[in-house]
């Protein structure tokens, strides 16, 4: 069984590696940013509620995104485990993660934290193009399409999400350290916390994150960084 959370700053590559662990695993990713644009771009009451907040590139409140995981991991896909990209990602949401948790008689099983420096978060942040038909992800230094502006994919059109602005970007690293970098802490007295570096080839990282995963955790060897740093 595998129930998952990815931690780690925004643009520490967590929603790359879910999506291709999620395909190995057979299991979902369960991303609030990606349920949450959709909201905004269908225009629902949860996303016209979600926007302004997104926008500024602060957290939406904990009520709306934790209403929104108790409803996806009770769904029937769910069963034989799932990841979680982007949640929780305040104290009160883990918290509220592990009653709904307590209530199915099950519990999460790892929490992995993607270690990336600052310098490189900002540089992905800002060159990162997503692609408005299928979603794919590209950076315009280290990932470039081949054709620009298009996704190489499915022929869609790439765009810059707007919370990715220079400006937005120094907001949500800030949010991140203030209200989502406890949860290192919070993970870690349970026992439940791994380190993962999250820099280098997507390739690299992605058999640090298995070996750390398939290992049950072991924490020796060269995917694990001292805690605190
Ligand atoms: P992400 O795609 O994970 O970077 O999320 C994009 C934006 O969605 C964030 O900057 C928040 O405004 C909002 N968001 C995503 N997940 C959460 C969450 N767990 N709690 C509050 N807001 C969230």
């Amino acid at each position: 069984m595998k129930r998952i959370i990815f931690l780690g700053a925004p643009g520490a590559g967590k929603g790359t590696q879910a999506e291709r662990l999620s395909e190995i695993y057979d299991i979902p990713q369960i991303s609030t940013g990606d349920i949450l644009r959709q909201a905004v771009k269908d225009e629902t009451l949860l996303g016209k509620k979600a926007r302004s907040y997104m926008d500024k590139g602060n957290l939406v409140p904990d009520e709306v995104v934790i209403g929104i995981i108790e409803e996806r991991i009770n769904s029937e896909d769910c069963e034989n485990g799932f990841i979680l990209d982007g949640f929780p990602r305040t104290v009160p949401q883990a918290e509220a993660l592990d009653s709904v948790l307590d209530g199915m008689g099950i519990q999460i099983d790892m929490v992995i934290d993607f270690k990336v420096p600052e310098d490189d978060l900002i540089k992905r942040l800002s060159g990162r193009r997503v692609c408005r038909l299928c979603g794919a992800n590209y950076n315009i230094w280290s990932n470039p399409p081949k054709k620009d502006g298009t996704c190489q994919k499915c022929g869609g059109e790439l765009y810059q999400r707007t919370d990715d602005s220079e400006d937005t970007i120094r907001d949500r690293l800030n949010v991140y350290h203030l209200q989502t970098e406890p949860l290192i802490k919070f993970y870690r007295d349970k026992g439940r916390l791994f380190s993962v570096v999250g820099t280098g080839h997507f390739d690299v990282i992605f058999s640090r994150l298995r070996r750390v995963i398939e290992g049950g955790g072991d924490t020796h060897g060269d995917t694990e960084i001292p805690r605190g740093n």
